[in-house]
């Protein structure tokens, strides 16, 4: 008989020739901010995108009881008879926690960015991307069916030019990361959303990784540059800072509804369970509460940063507690991200699909549990960046 699947070996072999292949890892504790035991070892995380700290705490007893009353599965898509009265309850404080008219919860923030995008656009219309946007944007622009063209990473004046020079009657859509997930830089919302005001074009901001962390109020990346009036689609996910699971858009009500009937993403997948919607709603009682978890995790980033740089790292201009080492072979990379495990360090490798070629970066992600002793310890280990 042929085996017909032996391209997959192949295939697999290549990744592994190229530093590429990925193995996947048992993760043995809790998902706690600053620690880790991964196969049997543990470590200092600086692999987590649980910012604030919150992900290993948010259960309590309040949940425990919600779960006999409210049960598991939601059953079947919030559009039949998934969405339950946790749901909506999350839906209002989100919108009220974003100060948008309404919310919409997704399945996950991957569902939120692919599915909206995907509704918003068709075939005759125009999305402008930002070269280093997340693949759930990515891919949303691949399921529109719509033409794609993508600008230099935050180069306002490049998107300018290429804004000009379309001359679609179509819609337009500029989507970019609010907070670059792997380079760890903001995107200048302010200049991107006067572009979007002069060309008439919609701007949708993905706010992952801000969300909690940036902004008077932890509403993120637009808030912090003063242009959520300028925003027409705001995404986020519970899954980063807020501790929880799932997605979101936040908006004007029509564009909500708009999600509700159009994003096949919402309506195709059941609803996520009832009680990751109560941690959610506790999540966000945190983010307004404890302000001081956000300012604190922010100005340990900033010192972090600053020790890097003295190291001879070269760090982004609008850094945020999302640290890159930047090191552009897959293979090295690897290596430095070993060698930290070896001191007890996990800092993930990231290597393409993630970063595009020759990009690979250590990606040193901060929460509020790391203190100074442990940041110095670890700017220790990692070294100049000419050790390498
Ligand atoms: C993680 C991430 C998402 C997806 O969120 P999930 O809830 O984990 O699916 C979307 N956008 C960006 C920029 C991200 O980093």
């Amino acid at each position: 008989m042929r085996d017909v699947l032996s391209w997959i070996d192949d295939d697999l072999q290549q990744l592994r020739q190229a530093d590429l292949l990925r193995t996947l890892a048992v993760r043995e504790s809790p998902q706690r901010g600053e620690r880790i035991v991964l196969n049997g070892r543990e470590y200092a995380n600086f692999g987590s995108n649980d910012y604030l700290g919150i992900a290993g705490t948010l259960l309590t007893e309040a949940h425990l009881i919600t779960a006999r009353e409210i049960g598991w599965g939601a059953g079947a898509s919030p559009l039949v008879t998934g969405r339950g009265s946790l749901h909506a309850a999350l839906e209002q404080q989100l919108a009220k926690f974003e100060g948008t008219a309404a919310a919409l919860l997704f399945p996950t923030g991957y569902a939120a960015n692919s599915g909206t995008i995907a509704a918003l656009m068709g075939k005759d219309d125009t999305i402008f991307s930002d070269a280093l946007n997340h693949a759930s944007i990515i891919d949303g622009c691949r399921l529109s069916g719509a033409k794609t063209i993508v600008y230099r990473h935050c180069d306002v004046d490049h998107l300018r030019e290429l804004l000009a020079a379309t001359k679609s009657p179509g819609r337009k859509l500029i989507a970019t990361d609010g907070l670059f997930s792997m380079d760890g830089d903001l995107a200048p919302l302010d200049r991107i959303a006067e572009l979007a005001e002069q060309h008439g074009a919609m701007l949708l901001v993905d706010e992952a990784h801000a969300t909690g962390v940036f902004g008077e109020n932890g509403r993120g990346a637009s808030e912090h540059f003063g242009v959520e009036r300028a925003v027409h689609i705001r995404v986020g996910t519970l899954s980063k800072a807020l501790g929880s699971h799932g997605g979101f858009v936040v908006g004007e009500q029509r564009l909500i509804d708009f999600l509700a009937n159009r994003a096949r993403s919402y309506f195709f997948s059941t609803a996520g369970p009832e009680l990751v919607a109560a941690t959610g709603l506790e999540a966000l009682k945190i983010v307004h509460d404890q302000p001081q978890r956000r300012h604190e995790l922010l100005a340990r980033a900033e010192q972090l940063r600053e020790q890097f740089r003295a190291q001879g790292w070269p760090m982004p201009e609008r850094g945020s507690q999302i640290i890159p080492l930047r090191i552009g072979d897959p293979g090295e990379t690897m290596r430095r991200a070993a060698k930290l495990r070896e001191l007890g360090f996990l800092v993930p490798g990231i290597r393409p699909p993630s970063v595009p070629a020759g990009q690979s970066l250590l990606r040193v992600s901060l929460t509020w549990r790391h203190d100074e002793a442990l940041l110095a310890r670890l700017a220790a280990a990692v070294g100049p960046k000419t050790a390498s």
